[in-house]
C-alpha cells in the first residue's frame, strides 16, 4: 500500500529518498518509479543493508547514492539544490528482516528524520511510514511518532496527515501517509 501510494505521486526523473534501505525491496520498487532519469538516495545504519540493496538495484539505470548513516543526518547528506525538491520519501521501520532484531529504529532518531523530511519534501511531496507496533521497542515507537506528527499537525496544517490502521488488531502495522501541501 505504501508503494503504491508513493508511486501514484512518482514521476520519471524524480529524486526520492528511501530512509531505511534493509534488504532494497523498498529501493527497488522506488528505484524503478523514477526511471532512468531519477536520483535515489538511501540510508542505513547496517552495512549488511547497504550491501544487499546495491546488489539488489544493480541493473536499475537511475543514479543511487546510499549512506551508511542514520537518517536523522540525512539533511546534512542531501545535496542543497534537492531541498525542497524530493518527490517522495519511504521510512520503514522495525529491524531487517533475517537478521539482528536488537538492530531497531527508534522514536528519537526517527522523529528528527521526519522533521528534517518534512523540509526536503517538494510542495505535493509524499512521505510513507510503516510502523510495527507488534514487536518489543516497536509499540513505544509507533505511540510516540504518532503522537508527535499529530500533535505537529493541530500547530502546522501544511501536510496531511492519514492513519491506515486495523482497529481490531492493535499489533498490525499501521501506515501513515503525510502529503505536503502546494504551496
Ligand atoms: N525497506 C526495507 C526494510 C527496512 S527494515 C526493505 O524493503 O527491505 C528497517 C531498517 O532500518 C533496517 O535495515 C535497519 O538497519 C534500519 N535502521 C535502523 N536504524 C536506522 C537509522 N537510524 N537510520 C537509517 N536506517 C536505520
Amino acid at each position: 500500500m505504501a508503494q503504491a501510494w508513493l508511486s501514484a505521486h512518482i514521476q520519471a526523473g524524480d529524486t526520492v529518498i528511501d530512509a531505511t534501505l534493509g534488504n532494497g525491496f523498498d529501493a527497488l520498487y522506488l528505484a524503478q518509479s523514477i526511471g532512468k532519469t531519477g536520483t535515489l538516495y538511501g540510508f542505513d545504519v547496517q552495512q549488511e543493508a547497504i550491501h544487499s540493496t546495491t546488489q539488489r538495484l544493480q541493473d536499475e539505470p537511475c543514479e543511487q547514492v546510499f549512506f551508511l548513516h542514520g537518517h536523522e543526518h540525512m539533511m546534512a547528506h542531501i545535496p542543497q539544490d534537492k531541498h525542497g525538491h524530493i518527490q517522495a520519501i519511504m521510512f520503514n521501520l522495525g529491524w531487517l528482516p533475517n537478521s539482528d532484531k536488537s538492530v531497531i529504529t527508534h522514536a528519537d532518531t526517527t522523529i528528527l528524520a521526519l522533521k528534517q523530511s518534512l523540509q526536503l519534501l517538494a510542495p505535493s511531496g509524499r512521505i510513507s511510514i510503516m510502523l510495527y507496533p507488534g514487536h518489543h521497542g516497536g509499540d513505544l515507537e509507533a505511540a510516540q511518532v504518532t503522537d508527535w506528527l499529530q500533535t505537529k499537525h493541530l500547530h502546522d496544517i501544511s501536510f496531511k496527515l492519514e492513519q491506515i490502521r486495523v482497529p481490531q488488531r492493535p499489533k498490525a502495522p499501521i501506515l501513515l501517509q503525510i502529503q505536503k501541501e502546494n504551496i
